[in-house]
């Protein structure tokens, strides 16, 4: 099963994308999650990213293909991949439809989560993320044991992303960059829209739901 999460920041793809890889066992490609872990090794594509990911903008196009052609050519994608923040452009879109055709793994289905801006504001400045990838919110989806991840144990953090002007920034640039690929994928008649407002046990059954007929 090869899925594209979509929507905006906060609207809930990492924590879907934690419990599908529970529950399909196939791999969670979060182009944010590998891009901070570079920042956070000091790569240098970390520090070349860093400044764009700091203020909210696009990590450049170039550098993103580079880093899902690599990622889905790897052997646990095999059984089929999560994509979650990815493809955020319509050059993205075009570099993986190549990909994918090249590894013969076409997208089934495009998940396009449904949240207001209230509500993603409320979401961002709350969430607390793992270097798991784990992401928590403080009072929406806490962790058992305060500032300690569930899933692995280490401490979780605010990122520097989530604090500041860039939350505006990145809804705007959402809207002006990324909110094309609806229509986009919709043209392609994969994309499937759900509210993402619900609880998120109650939007994962409805997840489930959908795909229950590629598994
Ligand atoms: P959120 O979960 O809030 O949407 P992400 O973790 O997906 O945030 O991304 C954090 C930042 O990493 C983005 O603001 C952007 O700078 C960069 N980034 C992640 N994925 C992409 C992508 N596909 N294209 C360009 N930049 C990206
Ligand atoms: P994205 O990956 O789309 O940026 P996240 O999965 O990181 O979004 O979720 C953003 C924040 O909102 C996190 O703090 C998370 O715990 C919280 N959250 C996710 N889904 C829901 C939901 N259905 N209801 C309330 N809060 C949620
Ligand atoms: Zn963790």
């Amino acid at each position: 099963m090869n899925i594209i999460l979509f929507g905006p920041p906060g609207a809930g793809k990492g924590t879907q994308a934690k419990k599908l890889v529970d529950f399909y066992g196939i791999p969670q490609i979060s182009t944010g999650d590998i891009l901070r872990a570079n920042v956070r090794e000091g790569t240098e594509l970390g520090l070349a990213a860093k400044a764009y990911m700091d203020k909210g903008e696009l990590v450049p196009d170039e550098v993103l293909i580079g880093i899902i052609k690599n990622r889905l050519n790897e052997a646990d994608c095999e059984k089929g991949f999560i994509l979650d923040g990815y493809p955020r452009t319509v050059p993205q879109a075009d570099a993986l439809a190549v990909i994918l055709e090249e590894i013969e793994k076409p997208i089934d289905i495009v998940l396009n989560f449904e949240v207001p801006d209230e509500e993603l504001v409320e979401r961002i400045s709350g969430r607390l993320m793992c270097k798991c990838g784990a992401s928590y919110h403080k009072t929406f989806n806490p962790p058992k044991e305060e500032g300690i991840c569930d899933a692995c144990g280490a401490e979780v953090y605010q990122r520097a992303d989530d604090t500041s002007d860039a939350v505006l920034n990145r809804l705007d640039v959402y809207k002006k960059q990324t909110q094309p690929l609806i229509e986009y994928y919709e043209a392609k008649g994969i994309l499937v829209t759900l509210d993402g407002t619900k609880d998120i046990d109650v939007v994962f059954e409805d997840v489930k739901g959908i795909l229950a007929k590629f598994a």
